[in-house]
């Protein structure tokens, strides 16, 4: 596990992304940005995607959080390489981050990167970071309304993983209206609902991941 601190650079973030997106896919990695609030579950996912995914695909993680390495220890557990980034006090990661922590992973070893961005809804919906696919987290408990409320961060993504899909008996959440919010903002976007703490759900999900693998072997 290596930790580093994540320093924003004074170049052009969009021509870093370009360039990590040209890196990462010459080497035929799927890279994909994970985002969400905080506690929605990225770290619980990322645990059972990478436990379950088999089939010898070799996963590795950039861990983005404001301070502390409490992620970063859970996916070093697995056995995967890990780089935790402190952003400290930054409350997104930058293209530039990106770029520094794929120094120290082995890129040639790498089937798969997943990119845990920092837990918030707002501003990493506008930061390019180079990924190939972007994945939004949303769970039960914060509510329907959040791609009403918060956009960017649902019409650009490639997925959605709506987590603590157990919790709907509990809560009031209005399905009709999430499906409602998401047809408007981005109809076409795959919706996974799943139990992380179980991995109950999970296999549309990694069966996406697997075709985004393949697709991006193949260049
Ligand atoms: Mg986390
Ligand atoms: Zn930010």
């Amino acid at each position: 596990m290596k930790i580093k601190l994540a320093r924003d650079v004074l170049e052009s973030n969009d021509r870093i992304a370009r360039e990590v997106r040209d890196l990462l896919s010459k080497r035929g990695i799927l890279s994909v940005n994970i985002l969400s609030s905080p506690g929605a579950g990225k770290t619980t996912i990322l645990e059972h995607t990478i436990r379950d995914l088999g089939g010898g695909i070799r996963a590795a993680v950039i861990e983005g959080d404001l301070q502390g390495t409490i992620d970063a220890e859970r996916i070093d557990a697995l056995g995967v390489p890990v780089v935790q980034l402190n952003t400290e006090g930054g409350c997104h990661l930058t293209a530039g981050m990106v770029r520094d922590a794929l120094e120290d992973l082995p890129l040639d070893r790498i089937d798969l990167l997943f990119i845990e961005n920092v837990g918030n809804l707002v501003c990493p919906a506008s930061f390019d970071i180079g990924e190939s696919r972007r994945v939004v987290i949303l769970s039960v408990p914060e509510g329907h309304d959040k791609p009403a409320k918060y956009p960017p961060v649902f019409a650009t993504a490639n997925a959605l993983l709506l987590n603590k899909i157990d919790l709907l008996p509990h809560v009031a959440f209005d399905m009709e209206f999430l499906r409602a919010s998401l047809a408007r903002l981005n109809a076409d976007l795959p919706v996974f609902e799943v139990v992380a703490t179980v991995g109950r759900g999970f296999a549309p999900w990694l069966d996406w991941l697997r075709d985004g693998i393949r697709a991006a072997k193949e260049g």
